[in-house]
């Protein structure tokens, strides 16, 4: 089998999870002699990334032409080797290796007519317990900025009336007026702690005992002020801490880590096994989060993943994307032993981002069932492709 083109499509689904912020989730379709076609999207669809999200999966496509698609391996290493940037690591040139991986995974599931899990050595999960991600943004089906800790306290109960036995939220993402990010490196005064803790306390309260909360906090504390959040909010029985200082940093989160009882998680901006690496050998991370549209696709996450295991590190799929990055996680985390919990974010049940694929994944009282289609089990629909931006490369 030879590859013959690749696609580069620039979905336009509106605006993602939070209006004004920019939202295009980038797929890569690889094509093939044998007709075949596998698709891959790149974990780089919301903020600054509309223009190097798609750039980098253009540059690297050129390389793809009469390649072998069933050769994972060597043309992951090819990317990895030949491109400069890529020895670097980083989002741009890991997130153009990854979507280019997870599609020759779809196009290798679809010629032998198995699903992914099963190239990955089968199911070890049969059902995967998902949270309700970023509460912050609301939990209905459409996202908005919440602010009053009532409002928090809503959606949290939303959440537990459908099933689910676990949520995430930012409670500093928005001020009180409802304004995107704060500063809140440094030590921070009672006005901003005081917001941060009535909203999750509302939360706990709605709820009661028998839900797990995670802390998101998008790297935007440093040492200081999360220590001061986590150790704040310990007595809510958090699950875990997520970001909660920046990914460049396996030395700072082993400080923080020692400073509090909640379990650290990160990955979503850590890239590769070189990158996981120090955070895995210093036992600072409790929750590995690669994403599979950043990290090096399929191939490097089974990699990571197993990485993690021999330091008793869980993993759970990092997803802020469309439906193809949703597909591809549920593959990859019914297959390995260390899975802890699938992330549903908001922006998976907003009817536009829905709307760019042919199949539509949803968890049935807090549990993901996997797919059975072969390769990642997706398709981008007619609609969506009618309004996307497309670059084919031949
Ligand atoms: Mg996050």
């Amino acid at each position: 089998m030879k590859i013959t083109s690749i696609e580069v499509i620039r979905l336009n689904s509106g605006h993602g999870p939070v209006k004004g912020n920019s939202w295009f989730p980038t797929v890569v379709r690889v094509n093939t002699d044998e007709g075949i076609s596998g698709i891959g999207e790149i974990g780089l669809a919301y903020s600054s990334a509309k223009y190097g999200g798609f750039g980098v999966c253009r540059d690297y496509g050129e390389l793809l032409i009469g390649q072998n698609p069933m050769e994972n391996e060597l043309i992951w290493d090819k990317l990895y080797r030949e491109t400069f940037w890529a020895l670097g690591g980083g989002g741009f040139a890991f997130g153009g290796m990854s979507a280019i991986d997870i599609a020759l995974w779809d196009i290798k599931g679809k010629a032998l007519g198995v699903p992914v899990y099963t190239l990955l050595g089968g199911k070890l999960n049969h059902k995967l317990r998902t949270y309700a991600s970023q509460l912050q943004l609301d939990w209905t089906v459409n996202c908005r900025r919440l602010t009053t800790p009532e409002e928090y306290a809503q959606a949290a109960l939303r959440v537990k009336e459908e099933g689910y036995t676990a949520l995430k939220v930012n409670p500093t993402m928005f001020d009180q007026e409802g304004k995107l990010f704060g500063r809140y490196t440094g030590l921070l005064d009672r006005k901003i702690l005081g917001m941060a803790e009535s909203r999750i306390k509302a939360m706990r309260e709605a709820v009661g005992d028998d839900i797990d909360i995670l802390l998101e906090l998008h790297g935007m504390t440093d040492i200081g002020s999360a220590v001061q959040i986590c150790n704040l909010l310990e007595k809510y029985n958090i699950f875990c801490a997520e970001e909660a200082i920046t990914p460049l940093s396996a030395a700072n989160l082993l400080t923080l880590s020692q400073k509090t009882t909640i379990p650290q998680a990160t990955g979503e901006r850590i890239y590769g096994r070189w990158g996981f690496r120090p955070y895995f050998e210093n036992q600072s991370v409790r929750l590995a989060q690669p994403d599979l549209g950043n990290c090096g696709g399929i191939t490097e996450g089974k990699k990571i993943a197993d990485m993690a295991k021999t330091y008793d590190v869980g993993i759970q799929a990092h997803i802020c994307g469309g439906p193809v990055a949703t597909a591809a996680a549920l593959q990859f985390e019914a297959a390995i032993p260390n899975f802890v919990i699938h992330e549903q974010h908001a922006v998976t049940r907003m009817p536009e981002n829905i709307a760019l694929c042919k199949y539509d994944y949803q968890p049935v009282n807090g549990y993901y069932e996997i797919p059975e289609l072969p390769g990642i089990g997706q398709e981008l629909s007619e609609e969506a492709l009618k309004v996307a931006d497309i670059v084919t490369i031949k």
